[in-house]
């Protein structure tokens, strides 16, 4: 007896359950299918293979006691063409329970097939399946069934000289697959003659669907069909008749796959979205410098003149994003270290250009030597100061950009805000560069504009010549230079999908969010200005789940006072226009400094003082910003929400404060919550919630602390997933300890964003989900496919997955299934 392991892990389904009668009626055999969670088909027990399809779809293993299984990964997948499938093994290689076999893009596969269910069954005749697991989870290497020989049961054919033969060509469009072969078998049953075929020197008995596999018969070939005994010309005319006729699946064999280029490593979507355009180098010219000067007078004064001058111009009107990038820009003309270390090259001999460019330049080797991701992402707001100071020096307009051609595919060693900002974004399909960060200030604005941005793509992109194709998939970080036809028109097609489900869902943006079934789900958005607050509301926000009130006053040397912070409050308070607002109070640390709260060095920052535990050590701050909000913000509106909370002493202690900002500013309590981000607030959730009036969990840092990955780290970026089981689970744990105290909870980090997390968010219990306002349209739409009976299993299925991939194929799948 043998026993087959999983080889994928999965759900389990009899193989009277796969949506296909051709396995579903077991003509192809017995046996059982699993619905795979992850992306690689290993063997299920110690075996050699017999062939691995052309279109490495199928693999067909010949185990211990000769029986033969036939794995079929998903239905209709010959079609594929061998897309999405990459075989690691080669026929007649030895392979060991557990090796891998196949590794599968479950993504790309589930898009172009019927479904991923993959029959897992015995071909050959003269065994008997006992099935061990069906109908649910499994893990790879799970035992599924046994295989058991129990001798041949077909009769042998009677002797007889008859014989016939005949030759065919192969019409399918896919060649001889798993599914014809089925057929052509059951085809001979009535017949007793041994039929066989021979094609590429190889022959194989037609009643034995693996044999016909392993003859890897493809569209076109010629096939000898040969048959002895008494119905051989009968036998004979029945299945080339069968195989001339197409089986109904005559046609073109599927043209090979197009080669897309891998993502770039160290690629990073600064703004979201998909792209075809023609590339536009984009290189400005530096302004030269003299190295000496004409005199320190004269030098001192030209470098102030120039200084006044482009501070004059930042001070021109400015809307949403410009205006707040325009402060930090004209904090770097005011910079007192800049000016120092420029005056002192000018007191040295040097010209104001180059004291101005000098100074620059080590201002922007000190922070790129700091290492820090974000100061660095900064250093191009100095360096676009430098070129709008020098120009004023030298008395000429800043270097013009060349303006792009209409659907240009901008490619930069880095973009500098005012350069973004000099251009139309509606002529550009899309941003590339080669360095730069993914919070730049440049990246903010393209996301703003809708335009969408890869940044960090590495030097190579700067060689791609003017007017060559892109694609550009910013989620995916990939670049496709000059693709060939077939990849252009898919990308047209899918450009032309895209923007016809964003008007539909935009369309019915406004109404409230509700799963098919009616479950009422809250759907707010997270918001960092007032403008946002506007586009929010256009994109169907019901109110905001999380004001990340330090971004604020980001950009500013010193604190905002009460009232100014009242101000911006009750502002955002009024673009909302009576809906909820959930103020988080000040965030400050980790990977959001800010100057007016200078603080010491921290080896671990995202481990440091940061949260709730610098606005514990600054009462004052928190006391003013808990009056501010509650004098700014209507009682019937306002929600304030504590960051990085730990425990329930930590909650006590900001609560006291909080209740002295009531009591001192007379206003009505406003409820006061907690953001569950650590894993020891989702532990505690019970506790906590028997204290605070609401939880929301910061999936964010949620993840980066239960995975223990660096949000803000390059090489850790491929490992902060939300739909890790890890974090799930902490957010069940948290769940369950709102639901013991009847509290509201809701997610407001990146997870709440994404249609693929949404059914299992609100499968595991969340009220609200709090997103970036563009996304708001398309996940109200996802969400109204979902019935909350399958949110509820699939939040149990991906519990129990061992790996967020895993997670995302279970969560892709569901979609695509209730699409
Ligand atoms: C989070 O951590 O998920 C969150 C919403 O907060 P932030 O991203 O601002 O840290
Ligand atoms: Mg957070």
């Amino acid at each position: 007896m043998v026993v087959i392991g999983a080889p994928f892990a999965g759900w389990a389904l009899p193989i009277e359950a796969v949506p296909d009668p051709v396995f579903a009626e077991r003509m192809m055999g017995d046996g059982v299918a699993i619905d795979p969670v992850d992306g690689v088909l290993r063997a299920p027990c110690d075996a050699t293979v017999i062939a691995v399809s052309p279109t490495r779809h199928a693999v067909t293993l010949r185990l211990a006691n000769g029986a033969e299984l036939l794995i079929h990964i998903g239905l209709e997948t010959v079609a594929l063409g061998g897309r999405g499938f990459t075989a690691s093994v080669a026929d007649g290689q030895a392979v060991k329970a557990g090796d891998p076999l196949i590794a599968v893009d479950l993504d790309q596969v589930a898009d172009g097939a019927k479904s991923l269910v993959t029959p897992i069954l015995i071909a050959n005749e003269g065994y008997a399946v006992s099935v061990l697991a069906a109908d649910h989870a499994v893990a790879a290497g799970d035992p599924l069934m046994t295989v058991e020989a129990v001798g041949t049961v077909r009769q042998a054919a009677p002797v007889s000289e008859d014989s016939a033969s005949c030759e065919v060509t192969v019409p399918l469009a896919n060649g001889i697959h798993a599914r014809p072969a089925a057929r052509i078998a059951a085809a001979l049953k009535p017949f007793v003659a041994e039929v066989r075929f021979e094609a590429h020197g190889r022959n194989a008995n037609a009643r034995s669907t693996v044999a016909m596999l392993g003859l890897g018969l493809r569209h076109g070939d010629r096939l000898l069909i040969s048959a002895r005994g008494d119905d051989a010309r009968a036998a004979v005319t029945t299945i080339a008749t069968l195989i001339e006729g197409g089986m109904g699946e005559a046609g073109d064999p599927p043209a090979p796959p197009s080669a897309l280029a891998p993502a770039v490593q160290g690629a990073t979507m600064a703004a979201p979205g998909f792209a075809i355009g023609t590339a536009f180098p984009f290189v400005v010219a530096d302004i030269a410098v003299a190295e000496d000067g004409r005199g320190a007078d004269r030098e001192t004064e030209a470098l102030d003149r120039a200084l006044a001058g482009v501070r004059t111009r930042l001070d021109e009107p400015k809307d949403g994003k410009g205006a707040e990038i325009t402060i930090a820009h004209r904090a770097i003309t005011e910079d007192p270290d800049l000016i120092d270390a420029a005056r002192a090259a000018i007191a040295e001999g040097r010209s104001a250009g180059f004291a101005w460019r000098a100074a620059t330049a080590a201002q922007v080797a000190a922070i790129e030597a700091t290492g820090d991701r974000l100061l660095i992402e900064r250093a191009a707001d100095l360096k676009d100061i430098e070129r709008q100071v020098i120009a004023a020096i030298a008395g000429v307009p800043v270097p013009a950009a060349p303006a792009p051609p209409e659907g240009a595919v901008l490619i930069a060693d880095e973009l500098l805000p005012s350069q973004f900002m000099a251009l139309d974004p509606a002529r550009l399909a899309a941003i590339v560069t080669a360095r730069g960060g993914p919070t730049s200030h440049v990246a903010i604005l393209a996301a703003s504009a809708g335009v969408p941005m890869i940044v960090a793509a590495g030097a190579d992109v700067l060689a791609i010549p003017a007017g060559t194709v892109m694609i550009v998939d910013a989620a995916a970080a990939r670049i496709v230079a000059a693709p060939d036809d077939r990849a252009v028109a898919d990308a047209r097609e899918r450009i032309d999908r895209e923007r016809a489900s964003h008007a539909r869902n935009l369309a019915a943006a406004s109404e409230p969010g509700r799963t098919a079934d009616g479950m009422r789900v809250e759907i707010f958005a997270n918001l960092a200005s007032a403008e946002e607050a506007d586009r929010a509301v256009a994109s169907g926000a019901e109110g905001c789940g999380l004001l990340r009130t330090e971004f604020l006053f980001l950009d500013r040397a010193d604190a905002p006072s009460e009232e100014e912070q009242a101000a911006s409050y009750a502002e955002i308070a009024r673009r909302l226009d009576g809906r909820p607002l959930i103020l988080r109070t000040l965030d400050i640390g980790g990977d959001k400094p800010v100057p007016y709260l200078p603080m010491p060095a921290e080896e671990n920052p995202a481990l440091g003082q940061r949260g709730l535990r610098l606005s514990l050590a600054r009462p004052d701050l928190l006391k003013a910003q808990f009056r501010a909000i509650l004098r700014g913000v209507p009682a019937a509106q306002c929600r304030i929400m504590l960051p990085m909370v730990v425990d329930r002493t930590e909650f006590a202690r900001a609560r006291a404060l909080y209740d002295e900002a009531v009591a001192e500013t007379g206003a009505p309590r406003a409820p006061l919550g907690i953001m569950v981000e650590t894993p020891a607030a989702a532990m505690l959730a019970d506790g906590l919630a028997a204290d605070a009036d609401f939880l929301s969990l910061g999936t964010n840092d949620l993840t980066q602390y239960a995975l223990a990955a660096d949000r803000g780290n390059a090489a850790t970026a491929p490992m902060i997933d939300g739909l890790h089981p890890a974090v799930l689970r902490l957010i069940a744990a948290a769940v369950a300890g709102a639901r013991r105290h009847d509290r509201w909870i809701g997610a407001c980090g990146g997870m709440a964003s994404d249609p693929l997390a949404a059914a299992i968010l609100i499968g595991l219990g969340l009220d609200e989900l709090s997103a970036t306002p563009a996304a708001i349209p398309a996940l109200k739409a996802a969400i109204r496919r979902i019935d909350m009976n399958e949110a509820r299993r699939l939040a149990e299925a991906a519990l129990a997955c061992a790996t967020a991939a895993e997670v995302r194929s279970l969560a892709t799948r569901a979609i695509r299934e209730a699409a």
